[in-house]
Formats: C-alpha cells, structure tokens, sequence
C-alpha cells in the first residue's frame, strides 16, 4: 500500500479546530482527505452521515470494536464512543492523498503512536477556558449538562498539549490558519502557489 502521512489536529470541544480542519482541506496542494470518525452520538443539527460521521448504533459500534474494525476508539463521552475505522485510513492512502484528523487528545496521540514516523500532531489551544465556554454557548448545540461536561473534560485535555510536536494557540482565527497552513504545507512538502 502506498502511504501518506497523517495529520492530526486535536483539541478541547470548541477550541476551533474544526475551523483550521476545513481551512486546511480547502487548499488543494496539500492533497490532504478528511478522515471521517465513526460515532455512536446522534447526529447533530445539519451533520450529515458519511460525511461529518458515521452515525452507528451503540450495538453496531461495539461490533465493530469486537471485530477490530478501529485504528483507535474511545468513550469520549459516556455512551458516546467515537474511533478512525482502519478502512478509512486506507481509503485515503489508495487516493494518494495525507489524512487530516479532527480528533479528541487521546485519539491523535494514539494516532502519533501507530504511525511515530509519518505522523505531525498538532494542538490547538483555546485563550482560555472561559473563553471556551463562552464559544460553546454560543455554538448553541448543546444544553447546559453538556457543556458543563465539555468544560470540564476541557481542563484534563489542556494538559496533554506539551506531548504533542505543535502547539497552535487560537487567540486571533486568521493568524491560527496561517500558522496550521505553513506547518501542514512544509510537512508534507506542498508546493506553495505563488502569493
Ligand atoms: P463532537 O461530539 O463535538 O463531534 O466530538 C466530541 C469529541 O470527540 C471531539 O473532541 C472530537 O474531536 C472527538 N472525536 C471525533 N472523532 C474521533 C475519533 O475518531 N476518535 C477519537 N478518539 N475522538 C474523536
């Protein structure tokens, strides 16, 4: 199989780096795919299966965890198991194209353990957890429980930044997807259009 690399972007809930993921997905000459994660979570707002998720039931995530279907898989949150199918890493290789992450801190450092040689892990840090929870407010997705929930894992997340290769402080968006841009371009040694 001829494999790419994995890019990985990890972060508390609300931190922004779905924002940096579709960014960087945009810009064609980094070839880069999105690594769609199983779930067992209902679909939220106007997410779409197969395309944000696969949405599974509990019981056909689990099968799946039986039949070592998952690269990595977590109970992110209770009964909301989340995990990377190996066939998804798979089918982005055979397009010849890296895979981007959207994952939670134990999950990318998972990935960084797989695959140590061909893995960039990057963290993408909030102002300040105040300021998450203000953002997830906002986001208007979730009730008060989950947010409170989201906070509080958010505290135990900050605290792993130092294992990953990159930290990405997200105080000002613009200069965040100017920062997560150079690192993925000079990782997988895009060439950059002329400016
Ligand atoms: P959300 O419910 O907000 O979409 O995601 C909740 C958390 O689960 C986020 O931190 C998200 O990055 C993480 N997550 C999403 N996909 C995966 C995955 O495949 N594996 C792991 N370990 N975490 C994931």
């Amino acid at each position: 199989m001829s494999e790419g690399k994995l890019i990985v972007f990890s972060a508390p809930s609300g931190s922004g780096k779905t924002t940096i993921v579709r960014h960087l997905l945009k810009q064609q000459e980094l070839k880069l795919d999105f690594s769609i994660s199983a779930t067992s979570r209902e679909p939220r707002g106007n997410e779409v299966n197969g395309q944000d998720y696969y949405f599974l039931s509990l019981k056909d995530f689990k099968q799946k965890i039986k039949n070592d279907e998952f690269l990595e898989w977590e109970e992110v949150y209770r009964d909301n198991f989340y995990g990377t199918l190996k066939s998804e890493v798979e089918r982005i290789w055979k397009k010849g194209k890296h895979v981007i992450f959207d994952i939670d801190v134990v999950g990318g450092l998972d990935i960084k353990n797989i695959y140590p040689e061909s893995t960039l892990a990057v963290f993408v840090k909030p102002p300040s957890i105040e300021e998450l929870k203000i953002r997830l407010k906002k986001r208007k997705t979730e009730s008060d429980d989950k947010i409170s929930m989201r906070v509080a894992k958010a505290s135990i997340e900050l605290a792993t930044a130092p294992q990953f290769d990159f930290i990405i402080e997200n105080n000002h968006l613009g200069t965040a997807l100017k920062e997560a841009y150079n690192l993925v371009a000079n990782y997988v040694d895009a060439e950059k259009p002329q400016e």
